[in-house]
């Protein structure tokens, strides 16, 4: 299917591994240009170095905490004018109540809810006036479905749905959308390294407490990255511009609900 965005301008925050390297590769494929962030440079270089080469398009490395205000000025300054920005940043570190610390509580708020603001805020209005507008954040299932030590997660991240709800009907009369993707357990180094703290707590080896995770999923496996890019695509898709405001959970039925 052809997703109607080739030529099209895209920002891929926090994208050198993970979801959003993958979402980054769905967008490359549509034949985007990119500008894809990272804090670590030789890592997104590395990265910005394959997609460019795997789909022969321009893909501009930005390396900058994107939870700062100077690394999202750094981040817009390479692509003033985007048709669609992916929202995306590390996750919280699981824990307690008790336990998150004051920096903890700073570094959830600016990279989970005060950057994908920033990043909106400053794109949003180009985009209306434009006439065309894909914005995509990638949260977690966190935000539906209660998970043991995920509760800062779920704070920041709330917070971020409660403001886009806000924002949703203002622009998509101007082809502007904002819509959620909520991911389940998804094979990434973040599953692992959850994972690896859950292990600790309980005793056992992170691959047990991978296989155990695993057996309990109804479909038997973790995501893959790239089904999580191929939603994203879509999303951002010429014809989806009727798709707004949906907080879409992509969990291979992991959490149970009415439908
Ligand atoms: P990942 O594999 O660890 O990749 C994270 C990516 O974000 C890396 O490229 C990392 O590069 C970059 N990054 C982290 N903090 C950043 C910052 N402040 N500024 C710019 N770039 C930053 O993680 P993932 O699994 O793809 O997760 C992506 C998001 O989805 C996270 O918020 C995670 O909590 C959430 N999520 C993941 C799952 C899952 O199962 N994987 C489930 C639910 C929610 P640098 O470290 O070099 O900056």
């Amino acid at each position: 299917m052809d997703l109607g965005l080739k030529g099209r301008t895209v920002i891929v925050c926090a994208a050198s591994k993970g979801l959003g390297r993958a979402c980054a590769e769905a967008l490359a494929a549509e034949g985007v240009a990119l500008v894809l962030n990272a804090r670590s440079k030789d890592a997104l270089e590395q990265t910005a170095t394959e997609i460019a080469a795997t789909y022969g398009v321009t893909v501009t490395p930005v390396a900058a905490d994107i939870g700062s205000a100077d690394g999202r000025a750094a981040v817009l300054a390479a692509c003033p004018a985007p048709d669609i920005l992916i929202n995306n940043a590390g996750g919280p570190p699981p824990g307690k109540l008790k336990t998150w610390s004051e920096e903890d509580w700073v570094q959830a708020l600016a990279g989970n809810l005060r950057a994908p603001a920033a990043m909106i805020a400053a794109v949003l209005d180009g985009m209306a006036a434009r006439g065309f507008g894909r914005i995509v954040n990638i949260t977690s299932s966190v935000v539906r479905h209660p998970i043991d030590m995920q509760g800062l997660s779920a704070a920041a991240r709330a917070g971020l749905h409660g403001l886009v709800s806000t924002l949703v009907r203002d622009h998509v009369g101007r082809n502007v959308t904002i819509n959620n993707i909520l991911p389940g357990p998804f094979a990434t180094d973040r599953l692992i390294s959850n994972f690896t703290f859950r292990a600790k707590q309980q005793g056992i080896s992170p691959e047990q407490a991978l296989a155990a995770r695993r057996a309990e999923l109804p479909a038997g496996r973790f995501g893959d990255p790239k089904e999580l890019g191929q939603l994203c695509a879509f999303l951002c898709s010429a014809n989806a511009g009727y798709i707004s405001g949906q907080s879409i959970l992509i969990d291979g039925g992991a959490h149970p609900q009415i439908l």
